[in-house]
């Protein structure tokens, strides 16, 4: 088939004509004409920005005004690179002194050590990082900051996450160079994810599992594809929807779906 991938070019409108979509059009102010468009980004941007949210499938609405019900996760992550003769073991847990992180407090935390495989060491370094989980309470926290507030909390958070790693593992005391740290904001910021989520809603006792159709009500040629379509997400998910869309379009061109 073909293609071209432009990178650094948002979108900012899919563009409709009755019943058909016609054209998607980007922030830089071009655009470009399609007889089919799959957005794969996440659903909030989706009915937020680039079509009405008139169009959003009940199930999906419901969803969004429930937080309870559909949660999301997040993480205030940490990355370090460390001499990779450190045997750290591919991922290990600790008690830690309580740390409060978002507005919750923790007790355990993990380290994922990746020089477990050649190809993830350079220079004999490998990353050593640490994910502490993050829910929809602690995306709003990291929201109400300023910027100088936001700057500063997640300073000290990542010197507070540092020393209960060396607390965990004294060897790397002093050995750690820090690369990054990053928080729900981050993931909001890169990817446009709701809440900060790096999955789709969190499956809860009671809540319907979200399942859409691949296609919206009232337009004939938009085919979503992303983690967004099938909870929980997850790579796997997004992966199959991308071939459940073009096997949709298929269908409609009376072509095989085998691919
Ligand atoms: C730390 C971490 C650990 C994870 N672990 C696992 C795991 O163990 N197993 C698993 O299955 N999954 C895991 N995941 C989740 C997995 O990465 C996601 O499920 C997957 O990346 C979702 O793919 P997607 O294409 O649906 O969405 P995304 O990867 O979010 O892609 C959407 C893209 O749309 C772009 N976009 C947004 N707005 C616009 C716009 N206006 N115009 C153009 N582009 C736009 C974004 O920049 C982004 O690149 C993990 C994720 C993280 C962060």
């Amino acid at each position: 088939l073909g293609g071209k991938i432009f990178y650094n070019k948002p979108a900012n409108a899919i563009n409709l004509d009755g019943k058909v979509a016609n054209s998607v059009s980007f922030e830089d102010g071009s655009s470009v004409s399609a007889d089919y468009i799959i957005p794969t980004v996440d659903t909030h941007v989706l009915f937020n920005k680039l079509i009405p949210s008139s169009y959003m499938p009940k199930e999906l609405a419901d969803a969004y005004k429930d937080e309870n019900a559909y949660p999301t996760t997040s993480g205030f992550q940490v990355a370090y690179a460390v001499d990779v003769k450190f045997d750290l073991g591919e991922t290990t847990f600790a008690e830690i002194e309580p740390l409060k992180i978002g507005e919750r407090v923790f007790n355990r935390m993990y380290v994922k050590a990746y020089g477990y495989d050649d190809v993830f060491v350079k220079d004999d370094k490998m990353v050593i990082q640490t994910c502490i989980s993050q829910t929809d309470v602690d995306y709003k926290y990291w929201k109400s900051l300023s910027k100088e507030e936001y700057d500063r909390v997640k300073q000290e958070l990542t010197d507070e996450v540092t020393k209960r790693i060396e607390a965990a593992h004294p060897e790397l005391a002093g050995e750690m160079e820090l690369l990054d740290t990053w928080t729900p904001l981050t993931y909001e910021r890169y990817c446009g994810a709701y809440h900060g989520g790096y999955m789709s809603f969190v499956t809860t006792p009671g809540a319907k599992q979200i399942r859409l159709k691949g296609k919206l009500d009232g337009i004939d040629n938009v085919y979503l594809a992303g983690q967004w379509t099938n909870s929980p997400g997850g790579l796997p998910v997004a992966v199959a929807s991308g071939k459940f869309a073009i096997q949709r379009i298929l269908k409609e061109e009376k072509r095989s779906i085998k691919i």
